[in-house]
């Protein structure tokens, strides 16, 4: 059987989490968190790193951040997780979905600037399969208007941007605040995971506050202030530092797993294009501004029917692929709230998108020599 995802595990998880028990410090913010925080920011150019529990968590955190108020107006793609646009209902701002592009499921910035309105607070582009969103066009969108960009850089560790300057910049550089995900079907694991990433600066003080329930104690251990007390609201963000040492084993191995996730997505990508043109079933593209950090393969199929034959095929077969999302905008909370916008390609990519497996130990030739034998008239 191959399964959809398999966590990769470097070796020095349990020692590195061993020594943290032993160290006796094991709450959040200790010696592992700090080393993981100083790996993203000298090695990706985030100003500042917050490990959390989550990427729901930090997509909260960035919400609380932005001060989102009821009746605030959020755009993100209605192809996406529920957790890019949970963490904004949950202050209570309106959620406004955009379609996809035609030729990939991120954001459509095309259609960006006709959904703005003066209530509009921010943009969320999502990073889909850790391929970059067109971020000059949607960083001059904000600027002009005057709102935040957060982006959803869950699946997007090691992935890069190069803009209209020539400069290559990592996805989750570019954007006000952005949230990455270590959940264990991402590249980077620790079981559930995440972080924040604090670009523009005015956020990091407040970022901190938050993270650790409102108070003012990271300050307090620095030695910047006498006492610590309630200052701000906030919840528990940070993750203890059992799961930052997991986190820490994986960052020491991160070229050596993205060489291997990169090496399978390109031999997908190589073994299926005469198949693929074939079944006139699409494989991803990348526009000439973005990288592929073998986050996701996927195929996007004529229509439902030939994705549930080519499911059930692989299934018989022993192979596990995977679909997702359900548009968000016709979701049974989301539905009754959407307005009547029609969002085909959102639509579209719900119906033919399949994920097929990926994951460090993979041997992708098992799962392409019997997609080769698809059948389907
Ligand atoms: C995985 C994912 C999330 C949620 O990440 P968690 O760490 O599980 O909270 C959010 N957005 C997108 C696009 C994701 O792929």
């Amino acid at each position: 059987m191959i399964p959809f995802n398999k966590p990769f595990l470097t070796g020095k998880e349990t020692q590195y989490i061993e020594d943290a028990v032993k160290s006796g410090k094991i709450s959040g913010n200790g010696k592992y968190t700090q080393k993981c925080q100083e790996f993203f920011e000298k090695n990706f150019g985030f100003k500042k790193c917050l490990l959390a529990t989550s990427c729901t968590d930090a997509l909260e955190m960035a919400a609380i951040l932005l001060d989102i108020q009821p009746g605030d107006e959020v755009i993100m793609p209605s192809f996406t997780f529920v957790s890019t646009a949970n963490a904004f209902v949950l202050r209570g701002a309106k959620i406004v979905f955009a379609d996809s592009r035609k030729d990939h499921p991120n954001i459509d910035e095309e259609t960006l600037e006709s959904l703005i309105t003066p209530r509009t607070k921010a943009i969320v582009p999502v990073h889909y399969a850790g391929v970059a969103c067109n971020m000059d066009a949607i960083m001059d969108i904000a600027e002009k208007h005057q709102i935040f960009v957060v982006e959803d850089a869950a699946q997007a560790i090691d992935s890069y941007y190069t803009g209209r300057d020539g400069k290559k910049r990592a996805l989750g550089s570019i954007g006000h605040l952005a949230a990455f995900s270590f959940h264990e079907t991402k590249n980077i694991i620790s079981g559930e995971g995440g972080m924040l990433a604090i670009n523009d600066a005015r956020f990091i003080e407040r970022a901190e506050i938050i993270w650790e329930k409102g108070t003012n104690r990271s300050a307090f251990f620095r030695g910047d202030v006498d006492k610590y007390g309630w200052v701000d609201i906030g919840s528990s963000f940070l993750p203890s530092e059992i799961i930052a040492a997991f986190l820490w084993a994986q960052l020491e191995n991160l070229e050596k797993i993205q060489e291997k996730r990169k090496s399978h997505w390109l031999f997908y990508r190589e073994a299926l294009k005469d198949w693929a043109a074939e079944h006139k079933i699409e494989l991803p593209q990348l526009p000439e501004y973005a990288t592929n950090n073998g986050h996701m393969f996927y195929l996007v199929c004529q229509n439902i029917q030939q994705r549930s034959r080519l499911i059930a095929q692989l299934r018989d077969k022993g192979v596990h692929p995977v679909f997702h999302y359900i548009s968000l905008h016709s979701s049974q909370f989301f539905e009754p709230f959407h307005d009547s916008r029609v969002l085909t390609e959102s639509d579209r990519f719900a119906d033919c998108l399949v994920r097929l497996p990926m994951y460090y130990e993979l041997e992708p030739q098992q799962v392409t020599d019997k997609l080769l034998t698809y059948e389907y008239s």
